[in-house]
C-alpha cells in the first residue's frame, strides 16, 4: 500500500528526513515510533501530500505520491489531481481539529457531502453508522465542546473513515488524551485493524503496537534505525539507539 524508496525531506537546508525506505502492505497495522524530532510526523505529512518530498519515490496504492509517470518522465500533480488522491488517506492528528461549530453527526457528513457530492440524507445515514462504530450513537447531536477529548477523538476517527479510505494514518492519536480516555481510543483502532483497514501508527502506545501491530519502526534523525515485528524490536532491540529509546518509554 506505501512504499519509500530514499525518500529526502529538508525544510531550508535543515534535512529532516534522511533516505527513508520502507514498505507497507495492504491490510498491515505499521507503528512508527521515535524520539521527538525524528521526522515521523513529516514522513506522514509526505505521504499525505501535505509536504512534498526532495529526492526519492512514495507511492501509496501504487502510485507516485505527487508525480504522474509517463515512460521515464515524471509530471507533477495538479492540485486537483492531489485532491482526488487525498480523498483515499484519513489522517488523524493529536489534536483533533473538528469543527467547532458542527454536531458530531454534521462533522462527519461535511466531507462525503462537500467533497463527494453525496445526499445529505445517505451522508447522515452512514455517519449514524459510524458513530455507532465508534461506540458514540448517543453523541450525535453533542457538540465538541460537550464531548471528552477521548469521544472528539473518535469522532475525528469517524470523520476519516467517512471518505472511505485505503489508508489511514495516525499522529499520535492519544497522546493529548488523559489516561483513562485512551483506551476506548485505542479499542476503536483494534477494530479497525481487524477489519483489515492498513494504518500507520506513530505512537508512544508500546502495548498497542506490541499487540496490534504487525510492523514496527525505530525512526531516529531522519532515517530507519531498526524494524522488524514489534515482538521482536520492543523485546530484543538490536541497536544502541533503540535500546535507548525504549529504555526512556517502556
Ligand atoms: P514529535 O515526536 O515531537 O512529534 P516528529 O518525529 O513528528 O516529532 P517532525 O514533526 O516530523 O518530528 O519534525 C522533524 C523536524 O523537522 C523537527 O526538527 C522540526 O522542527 C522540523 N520541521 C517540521 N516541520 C517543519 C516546517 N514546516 N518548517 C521547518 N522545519 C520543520
Ligand atoms: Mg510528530
Amino acid at each position: 500500500m506505501v512504499k519509500a524508496e530514499g525518500v529526502h525531506k529538508s525544510f531550508g537546508n535543515v534535512e529532516v528526513l534522511k533516505g527513508i525506505d520502507l514498505e507497507v502492505a495492504n491490510g498491515e497495522v505499521f507503528c512508527l515510533i521515535g524520539p521527538s524530532g525524528s521526522g515521523k510526523s513529516t514522513f506522514l505529512r509526505c505521504i499525505n501530500h501535505l509536504e512534498k518530498i526532495n529526492a526519492g519515490r512514495l507511492h501509496v496504492d501504487g502510485e507516485l505520491v505527487g508525480y504522474h509517470q509517463r515512460g521515464d518522465k515524471l509530471y507533477e500533480l495538479k492540485d486537483s489531481e492531489v485532491a482526488l488522491r487525498r480523498r483515499d488517506i484519513g489522517m488523524v492528528f493529536q489534536r483533533f481539529n473538528l469543527f467547532p461549530h458542527k454536531t458530531a453527526l454534521e462533522n462527519i457528513m461535511e466531507a462525503p457531502v462537500q467533497v463527494k457530492g453525496v445526499s445529505k440524507a445517505e451522508a447522515r445515514e452512514r455517519a449514524g453508522q459510524l458513530l455507532d462504530r465508534v461506540g458514540l450513537a448517543d453523541k450525535a447531536d453533542g457538540y465538541p465542546s460537550q464531548l471528552s477529548g477521548g469521544q472528539q477523538q473518535r469522532v475525528a476517527i469517524a470523520r476519516a473513515l467517512a471518505m472511505d479510505p485505503k489508508l489511514m494514518l495516525f499522529d499520535e492519536p492519544t497522546s493529548a488524551l488523559d489516561p483513562e480516555l485512551v483506551g476506548d481510543v485505542l479499542d476503536v483502532m483494534r477494530g479497525l485493524a481487524q477489519d483489515g483497514m492498513t494504518m500507520i501508527v506513530v505512537t508512544h502506545e508500546m502495548g498497542f503496537a506490541r499487540e496490534v501491530g504487525d510492523s514496527l519502526v525505530f525512526m531516529d534523525g531522519g532515517v530507519v534505525v531498526e524494524s522488524g515485528h514489534p515482538r521482536d524490536v520492543l523485546t530484543d532491540p538490536r541497536h544502541d539507539r533503540t535500546k535507548s529509546f525504549l529504555s526512556k518509554v517502556l
